[in-house]
C-alpha cells in the first residue's frame, strides 16, 4: 500500500490479518469493505458527505451522465503520466476511480476521501484500490510517492498535491464550468448564478494542458432529476418550496460543463 502512517508518517505494511502497521507499531486494522481509516481519533464525529448524499452521487453517476468525463480523464491520465503510481485526492464513492483503475489495469491506484460512507461505496465498486478514509490536509502520503494526482470536484490544497507528487508528476483537476447544470440551479432559484472559475495558476505547477467538456444532459425521469438535485450542494441550501419545485419537474435538459487542467510539477 502507499500510504503512511499519519501519527507518524512512516511507511505502512500490511500483514496476513490485513492489519496495517508502521515500525513504530502503530496499527490501523482494514474495515471489512477493504479500506484503512486513517483519520487520527482526534478528528471526531462524522465528516464529508453523508450518507444520503453518497448513495445519490451513486445512482445519478451509474446512470452513465458523466461517463464522457470519466474516459477523457482517463485518456488524459494515459497521455501524460509517466508512471503508474496514482493517488485519487477525495475519490467520493469512487465512480471515476473505478473506470480510471478499469480502463488502466497497469495502474496502481490509491483513493481516499474523509467521509466514510463514500469509501466503504468505492471499496464495494472496486477491490482494486487502495483506499483509505482520510482529509487533503494532511494526507497520509509519503512525499514524492506519486506520479499521477487526480482531483475531481475536490477541495483543493495544493501544496499537498505538490508534496505528494514525484519531481515531473502529473496533477489532472477537473472542475465545475460556469455553465455547468444552469437549467437545473434555473429551475431552483430566481436569480441563478454562474459558476466562477478561479486563476488556473498553481504555485510549484506548470499548465501543460486545459480543455472544456460540455454537452447537454436529458433527464427524462423525475428520479433521475431528484438524484441529480441531491448530489449537488444546492440539496441543502434550498427553500423547501424551490426544492418542492424543482423536485415537481417531470424532465429536464441541462448543461453539462467541465472544465480539465493538466499540471505539471515543476
Ligand atoms: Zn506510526
Amino acid at each position: 500500500m502507499n500510504f503512511v502512517c499519519p501519527k507518524c508518517r512512516e511507511p505502512l505494511f500490511v500483514s496476513d490479518g490485513g492489519t496495517a502497521k508502521c515500525k513504530n507499531n502503530h496499527s490501523y486494522d482494514r474495515a471489512r469493505q477493504g479500506y484503512y481509516n486513517l483519520l487520527l481519533t482526534s478528528v471526531g464525529g462524522t465528516h464529508g458527505d453523508n450518507l444520503e448524499m453518497v448513495e445519490a452521487r451513486r445512482d445519478f453517476l451509474d446512470t452513465g451522465a458523466y461517463l464522457p468525463l470519466a474516459k477523457r480523464i482517463s485518456l488524459l491520465l494515459r497521455k501524460y503520466a509517466r508512471g503508474p503510481r496514482v493517488l485519487d485526492v477525495g475519490c467520493g464513492e469512487g465512480y471515476y476511480t473505478d473506470i480510471i483503475l478499469a480502463e488502466n489495469p497497469a495502474l496502481s491506484v490509491s483513493a481516499f476521501d474523509i467521509s466514510r460512507d463514500a469509501v466503504k461505496h468505492a471499496a464495494k465498486r472496486n477491490k482494486g484500490l487502495a483506499l483509505a478514509v482520510a482529509g487533503a490536509y494532511d494526507m497520509p502520503v509519503a512525499d514524492g510517492s506519486f506520479d499521477v494526482v487526480l482531483n475531481m470536484f475536490s477541495p483543493l490544497v495544493p501544496a499537498e498535491v505538490h508534496r505528494a507528487l514525484d519531481e515531473g508528476g502529473i496533477f489532472i483537476m477537473a472542475v465545475p464550468g460556469e455553465e455547468h447544470l444552469f437549467a437545473l440551479k434555473s429551475a431552483t432559484y430566481k436569480t441563478p448564478y454562474k459558476n466562477e472559475l478561479s486563476d488556473s495558476a498553481l504555485d510549484g505547477f506548470s499548465l501543460l494542458h486545459t480543455e472544456r467538456l460540455t454537452y447537454e444532459l436529458r433527464l427524462d425521469e423525475p428520479e433521475k432529476i431528484r438524484t441529480l438535485f441531491m448530489m449537488t450542494p444546492y440539496a441543502y441550501r434550498t427553500r423547501k418550496e424551490d426544492r418542492e419545485r424543482v423536485l415537481s419537474l417531470k424532465e429536464l435538459a441541462t448543461e453539462v460543463d467541465f472544465v480539465i487542467f493538466v499540471y505539471k510539477k515543476a
